[in-house]
């Protein structure tokens, strides 16, 4: 085989589907390779997914696609980051904002880390990550994270949007672009003596033949595992919850916030996500603890919705498949793997995945050792970014249900995870740690903070001292003052979509 494959047909034409198709266009389709996108209208897809990381940004800039080509189109917003809420039950931690990663928040996050141990190490000192970190902020006053001119400091941000339109969208783009599109029910994948797909066979019979394969086909895993037997690891030891059950709402009357919300209820938790024309609610709870009728009754009181609007349930297998890349296929989306859905980072793992594979083989050609390094650096990203979601179980300060008992004092941690909760209860030094195991590209000290600390896990109030002289105190008046000039910078998020809008 030469360098990169010539041909790919991709099996899966939804989120992961299209922006592979995308992306693998963009990288390799003027150097001669062909790319067929092949789904079946009889499935359908999943159709949930409306959060983002900043990756997305990437991919659109990548891509040469303006904001306001496919923003208004996917009826997408803006978002700075998740706001936690009922997560735990300490005086002051009723809820803490997880920012994306952003330059601004190199000015405060230092004073933010020195408060943090300090209140480890039992002095009154404020210590809450809203205190010092500028994207909640923004949130909180509904403002957009568009860096008016001049304004010295990127703000990093990742969007909502209608799951189903941004794969219209993507699908226009990629076909316009040159790419081939089938609908045709799969019905065989055609395994040859020496463990490669040689061919996926359509319902009429009719052979769709290439040199390499994307499985985008969903939950399925129709080549990676139904064909290539990929052993598969259930995340379900440590991470409970494996179904959502979702209903939209009306646009808040104050227009949407540029936030995810992740507000804590009886058997999970559920996210509130503000879209231009609706917001996005779901509750993803654990089967061991909640039935989906009481789900969905629990859903439709805390939103105070009635039967009129119809719910759906979802069911969600959360793990991944030990090799994404395996022969001449590489896995993708839903049949790669899933993570449920606390951080969003489903389609984050998407796009590093394609273009992971891509830059691999781009330096490596399609050898068994490049193969066996991309592996081990995805399993490696998907560990990393689970043992974040499985940290918030662990210790969040919620307990008044068995589910929140049951997670907070579950052990099936991993050692990296062990030696992070361990670093942080110890007092001791958590930024030395995270760079010692290497771990910040999956999130980095602020993100640790923000969870350790936004959750209130500090010695209890009766024993904290007075903080004196002798430690360097941070001046929280200052900061204050220094986010909110900042904030008075940034333009109205409503606004902001509106002028989209306009330019579209
Ligand atoms: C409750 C929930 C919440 C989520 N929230 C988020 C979030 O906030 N952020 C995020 O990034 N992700 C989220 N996700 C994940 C996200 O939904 C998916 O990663 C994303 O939609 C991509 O899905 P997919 O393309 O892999 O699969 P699907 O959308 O299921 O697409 C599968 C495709 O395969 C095709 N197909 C299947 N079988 C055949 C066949 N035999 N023949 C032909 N075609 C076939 C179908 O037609 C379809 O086109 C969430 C998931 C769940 C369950």
């Amino acid at each position: 085989m030469t360098a990169r494959p010539a041909s790919i047909t991709i099996l899966g034409g939804g989120t992961a589907g299209w922006m592979a198709a995308c992306l693998l266009h963009h990288a390799w389709g003027n150097q001669g390779t062909k790319i067929r996108l092949i789904e079946s209208s009889q499935v359908g897809i999943i159709g949930v997914g409306e959060g983002s990381t900043p990756q997305l940004k990437a991919f659109f800039d990548r891509i040469g696609i303006d904001e306001a080509e496919w923003m208004p189109r996917c009826n997408a917003t803006y978002k700075v980051g998740i706001g936690f809420e009922g997560w735990s039950e300490r005086a002051g931690f009723e809820r803490y904002f997880h920012p994306f990663p952003t330059a601004l928040d190199g000015h405060s996050a230092p004073q933010f880390f020195r408060a943090a141990r300090q209140r480890r190490h039992g002095f009154q000192v404020e210590a809450h990550p809203d205190a010092f970190l500028f994207p909640g902020l923004l949130a909180e006053r509904r403002l957009a994270p568009l860096n008016p001119p001049n304004f010295p400091f990127e703000i990093t941000y990742g969007y909502h949007f209608d799951a189903h339109l941004v794969g219209q969208f993507l699908k226009g783009v990629a076909v316009d672009r040159g790419v081939e599109w089938v609908d045709r029910l799969i019905q065989g994948v055609e395994v040859d003596a020496e463990g490669k797909v040689s061919a996926l066979v359509g319902e009429d019979g009719e052979r769709f033949e290439s040199d390499f394969y994307i499985d985008a086909s969903g939950f399925r895993a129709m080549i990676i595992e139904e064909a290539l037997g990929g052993r598969y690891r259930s995340f379900g030891d440590n991470l409970f919850n494996d179904r959502a059950v979702v209903l939209p709402t009306p646009v808040a009357d104050d227009g949407p916030e540029c936030a995810t919300r992740a507000i804590a209820m009886k058997s999970g938790w559920r996210w509130s996500i503000p879209l231009t024309h609706r917001t996005g609610n779901g509750y993803v709870y654990s089967s061991r603890y909640c039935d989906p009728d009481d789900a969905e009754k629990e859903l439709r009181t805390a939103l105070g919705v009635g039967d009129e609007v119809e719910a759906r349930h979802l069911r969600m297998r959360c793990g991944r498949v030990e090799d994404s890349w395996q022969s001449n296929c590489l896995a993708i989306g839903l049949s790669q793997g899933f993570l449920e859905p606390l951080e969003a980072t489903a389609l984050h793992i998407v796009l590093a995945t394609v273009e992971g594979f891509i830059a691999s083989v781009d330096q490596g050609g399609l050898t068994n050792e490049t193969r066996r390094s991309f592996n081990a650096d995805i399993a490696a990203r998907y560990e990393g970014i689970r043992d974040y979601i499985v940290a918030h179980y662990r210790t969040q300060l919620r307990r008044d249900t068995d589910y929140w008992r049951d997670n907070a004092a579950q052990e099936n941690l991993s050692p990296s995870l062990k030696r992070i909760i361990t670093c942080w209860f110890t007092r001791a030094d958590l930024l030395r740690e995270i760079e010692e195991q290497g771990i910040a590209r999956y999130y980095n000290a602020v993100s640790w903070h923000c969870l350790l600390a936004g959750y209130g896990n500090f010695p209890p109030d009766g024993q904290l001292k007075p903080a004196g002289p002798e430690i360097n105190v941070a001046d929280m008046g200052r900061i204050a003052a220094f986010l909110d000039g900042c904030a008075s910078n940034f333009p109205g998020h409503a606004d902001a979509l509106a002028r989209l809008t306009e330019g579209a």
